[in-house]
């Protein structure tokens, strides 16, 4: 069965394209697009939610889904969470995926110190994942080379055809510009600076390359693989040595006018507050990021703290550290209050190295939401740790080429002519 052109099966019938039906036949071919995009975009879908998501009618999602059955692209999966009986104990929905030859995504994930590589089927099975530790920071030429072999790597251990990979996402530890896809500041990663890095990589990977920050992608993976899984509007946090955040309005990632939205950690706290990296005073970075809890514990803990040594002292029941972490959460909370005010989310998802801390900083961020949004933008706002860690990056990375990569990509493998 062609799936692009000429014949093709329609209610059992084989219909001849014409001038006359062509239009038919086109609009077709773009609701059998939008079916393959909506599973590619969610992994694992029922026929109802493919209707729900698309606007297609049950009727037509069934046919096109047998079609796409039939031409293997699509199989039914049974072994699913959350197949259980409806609340009526009726049968438990059945649930799709596109095929594992339908194509798979890449992602990879550059931080300051290291460089990350996942690499995903389009049921979003993760089929191969490496780390390394790396000074991306300090040796940015070398970083683009050894994250091109990582990229070989895992396609080769994933077991997939490199023409069949759909695209690849990146991760950047800056804001990216939406326009020209350069890193937005000059004083992250200062080797890159200027660089078209999608371009960059594209060429040299010879695959396809979305890039975006890494506060938009923690938030994209905690929406598509963890704490905020059908959650419609999000704001995540992302706190490390910097604080960022990623906006998910009405289910679908905030970038703004040029994609800096969401620095949520150069929001003003106190305006006669400690000098920022940005050149203003009192950031809610210089109260509540890793270099300034660091600072104010180094008094009495020693030099050489790390924040997973404080997390693991503060569960540990220690005093000053509690007291920094619940003082860091108080401040973001603040700050996030506000957002509530402004975009009224229903969740909250703090994730980095101070989200290990669990209730210690969920509570006073909590409060704190609690106290300064007004009420009905917050009172039902859930504000939850998040729970993929150091991999949300990569998964972010991978979720942004399920969205955002090439939807027609899988139908095109089907007929044979990838890419
Ligand atoms: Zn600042």
């Amino acid at each position: 069965m062609s799936l692009t052109k000429g014949r093709e099966i329609e209610d059992g019938r084989s219909v001849l394209v014409s001038p006359q039906n062509g239009s038919l036949e086109g609009l077709r071919d773009r609701n059998r697009q939008r079916v393959v995009h909506a599973l590619s975009q969610r992994g694992l879908a029922s026929r109802a939610d493919l209707a729900r998501s698309t606007g297609l009618s049950r009727t037509t999602v069934s046919s096109l889904v047998s079609e796409l059955m039939a031409a293997g692209l699509v199989v039914e999966r049974e072994d699913v969470e959350g197949g259980s009986p409806g609340p009526g104990g009726g049968r438990p929905p059945v649930f799709l995926a596109l095929d594992r030859s339908a194509g798979a995504a890449v992602g990879l994930d550059f931080g300051h110190s290291h460089i990350r590589v996942a690499v995903a089927d389009l049921s979003h099975a993760v089929l191969a994942e490496q780390e390394i530790e790396f000074d991306v920071d300090g040796r940015g030429t070398e970083a683009l080379d050894r994250a091109c072999e990582l990229v070989d790597e895992a396609i080769e251990q994933a077991g997939i055809a490199r023409d069949a990979v759909v695209g690849v996402g990146v991760a950047l530890p800056g804001p990216v510009q939406l326009k020209t896809r350069q890193l937005g500041s000059t004083t992250i990663l200062p080797g890159w600076s200027g660089l078209p890095m999608g371009e960059v990589l594209s060429e040299r990977l010879g695959l396809e390359v979305l890039v975006e920050n890494d506060a938009n992608l923690g938030a994209l993976a905690e929406l598509s693989f963890g704490a905020a899984k059908g959650a419609r509007n999000v704001v995540y946090i992302r706190a490390y040595s910097g604080i960022g955040s990623g906006l998910i309005l009405d289910g679908r990632l905030y970038r703004g006018a040029d994609g800096t939205a969401g620095e949520l950690g150069h929001v003003i706290l106190n305006e006669n507050g400690p000098m920022c990296r940005c050149g203003n005073r009192g950031c809610l970075e210089t109260f509540a990021a890793e270099g300034p809890i660091l600072e104010l514990l180094g008094r009495t803990h020693g030099n050489d703290l790390t924040m997973h040594a404080v997390v693991e002292m503060a569960q540990g029941g220690d005093a000053a550290c509690r007291r920094a972490i619940a003082d860091a959460g108080h401040h973001i909370g603040v700050a996030v209050a506000n957002l509530c005010n402004l975009f009224n989310p229903n969740m909250v998802v703090v994730g980095g190295t101070l989200a290990a801390a669990g209730d210690l900083v969920i509570g006073p961020m909590r409060d704190a939401v609690d106290r300064y949004a007004i009420t009905s933008a917050a009172h039902d706002v859930e504000v939850v740790a998040g729970v993929l860690g150091e991999r949300a990056e990569v998964l972010g990375a991978l979720a942004l080429v399920f969205a955002e990569g090439d939807g027609a990509f899988p139908l095109r493998v089907a007929v044979g002519s990838p890419a």
